[in-house]
């Protein structure tokens, strides 16, 4: 598959989930409404970014190893809808790599793919262009690749990678822009929020969301599973605070 019948494939995808053509996502609210598609967050080593496990009846989980940052987690889960939506095979445990040479074709292309999600072409495009329309020598600056990164909220990675090759960087600064270990201190600076470049924050690491949680509550609505097997079910699923209460309804401000 080469790279406009991926982009094309993200475009699509976009448009069936409701969303245009350049602006950034927030990329797990989203999958929170995805019929069948249940979330799992949860510490997994270094190794592994996510997996996606297809059931029967377009049911699907996909995990995201939280111990990884906020911005490779969200292109971990939209590295996943690739195999959710196009993959045919049932079942990707997807290594800690993003588009390497030595990837399988498929990791490469949902690599590809989560980036054009993420950064959709037309608006990416644009706004690098008009950043580097603003410098004298028409290519970006390391803060504006800051800035393209926080707007769509990727890893400064996944942004260095977009932009090789691009029009708008200069050749000769991509190595010492893609390993600069200023990244975190210049965002902090430029007044980002670091959050993109770390892990989900201690008590957040774990969570499900979505459709098991749904469909756990309904049987249990129903009186079809115990109690025990509900409470069982939730805890299994690090939903603890369904369980034993974690402020809830008492919590909630009408505002
Ligand atoms: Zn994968």
């Amino acid at each position: 598959m080469n790279d406009i019948e991926i982009l094309t494939k993200a475009n699509q995808l976009r448009c069936r989930l409701g969303l245009d053509a350049y602006s950034p996502v927030n990329v797990f609210e989203l999958a929170q409404s995805i019929d069948g598609l249940t979330t799992v967050f949860y510490p997994m080593g270094e190794n592994i970014s996510g997996m996606c496990l297809k059931g029967k009846g377009g049911t699907c989980v996909i995990a995201i190893n939280s111990a990884m940052s906020l911005g490779r987690q969200r292109f971990s889960m939209a590295h996943e809808f690739y195999h959710k939506f196009f993959d045919e095979n049932m079942k990707a445990i997807c290594a800690m790599v993003i588009a390497t040479e030595s990837g399988k074709d498929t990791e490469k292309i949902a690599d590809k793919f989560a980036s054009y999600f993420l950064m959709p072409s037309v608006g990416f495009d644009n706004m690098a262009e008009k950043l580097a329309s603003s410098n004298s020598d028409n290519k970006l600056t390391f803060g504006d690749i800051i800035r393209l990164e926080q707007y769509f909220g990727v890893s400064h990675k996944a942004a260095m990678i977009r932009l090789k090759n691009s029009a708008f960087l200069a050749r000769n600064k991509f190595e010492a822009f893609f390993s600069n270990n200023i990244v975190y201190s210049t965002a902090e600076r430029m007044g980002f929020s670091t959050d993109l470049y770390r892990p989900s924050a201690e008590g957040q690491s774990y969570g499900s969301f979505g459709y098991y949680i749904t469909l756990a509550n309904k049987l249990h609505e129903e009186e079809a599973i115990s109690d025990g097997k509900y409470e069982e079910l939730m805890l299994s699923a690090f939903r603890p605070d369904l369980v034993y209460g974690g402020g809830g309804d008492s919590e909630y401000v009408i505002d």
